[in-house]
């Protein structure tokens, strides 16, 4: 497989750029240059964006940078296609992108249990539609801990939990198909994503190891999936980004929740609300009101449980808050 492409050694490593955690790197081809800015370095739970922009230097022919595929791949089993996003304003006012350059986003998650140390991502790309081509960008993964939890769950959560019913697991196949969809047509933002709810309270963290402790006596070791704000009913839920919306409905576990498609793969949830004020297919923007938070489904009291799902894989919410900001500033 790796001989397939030529690789490219003179990949230039820039140093950090932006926002903390981004690096910038570039390398030239015989007709082209490449530029990329990506997370580097990461932590355990962090999604990896790789933002690459393509220019042709001539010499192409009738070839486009637009016709360009390319491919990211972290292991074989955590990869992800590049698609191409718009032009984003340049930070200076300056000229708009010519027709020969093209600009692409590709993500991976990290799972919250992913090995420190030095890795590598591959980039595979055929340039203006032709030739297979492969480098690699290092990437730092540095540890990161996470919180312990028991929670004591009561009655109604206990029953919520066992509950075997065909209507949950058909809820349950319906979510993971969702976050399972990976759309190239669906880029919707790609500068800093807001958070849903007004509130620096915190109540459970993403990544937190969680032991439930049922009324029969019994447990079951669980991780967080997302971050979890300590709000009263009735509080006003935004979407955190641009997107549309792909799930809003009633559901056992989770309650009233909305699920809003941001980029290829990449879903935010929203879980636990007293009442929701969109529908399946509809479009929001970054702020636009999605509900009301509240404690239904399999909750220990109100609170808005907020999520970020790439690739199925639950990453941490605040990097998009914090960190992406360098996937808007190439
Ligand atoms: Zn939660």
């Amino acid at each position: 497989m790796r001989n397939k492409f030529t690789v490219i050694a003179a990949l230039l490593l820039l140093g950090a750029i932006g926002a903390a955690g981004a690096k910038d790197a570039a390398c030239d081809g015989k007709d082209y240059t490449l530029r990329f800015a990506y997370t580097d370095p990461a932590v355990p739970g962090d999604p990896v964006f790789v933002r690459m922009t393509l220019t042709g230097t001539g010499g192409l022919g009738n070839q486009k940078a637009g016709d360009t595929t390319a491919r990211l791949v972290f292991t074989e089993n955590n990869a992800a296609d590049f698609y191409p996003v718009p032009a984003l304003p340049s930070q200076d006012g300056g000229p708009a992108r010519s027709a020969n350059t093209a600009e692409f986003l590709a993500a991976i998650p990290l799972s919250t249990w992913q090995k420190t140390g030095n890795f590598s991502l591959a980039i595979q790309y055929a340039p203006f539609g032709s030739g297979d081509m492969q480098f690699t960008l290092p990437l730092t993964v540095e540890a990161k801990e996470f919180d312990s939890e028991t929670l004591k769950m009561g009655e109604s959560n206990t029953a919520i939990m066992h509950d075997e019913s065909p209507e949950r697991k058909a809820q349950s196949d319906k979510l993971n198909k969702i976050v399972l969809t990976w759309n190239k047509a669906g880029v919707y933002q790609q500068t800093p994503f807001g958070k849903p709810v007004a509130s620096a309270r915190m109540t459970s963290l993403f990544g937190d190891r969680r032991v439930y402790v049922y009324t029969n006596g019994k447990s079951s070791a669980s991780e967080h999936y997302g971050n979890d704000f300590g709000v009263p009913t009735g509080t006003r839920v935004g979407a955190c980004a641009d997107g549309k919306v792909v799930l809003a409905e009633l559901r056992v576990l989770t309650g009233w929740s909305v699920i809003i498609e941001h980029l290829p793969g990449l879903y935010s949830l929203y879980y636990h609300m007293d009442s929701i004020t969109v529908k399946e297919g509809g479009r929001v923007k970054q702020g636009d009101k999605i509900g009301a938070s509240g404690s239904t489904g399999f909750a220990t009291g109100p609170h808005l449980h907020w999520e970020m799902r790439l690739n199925a894989v639950a990453v941490n919410p605040d990097f998009f808050t914090k960190d992406f900001a360098f996937c808007g500033n190439p």
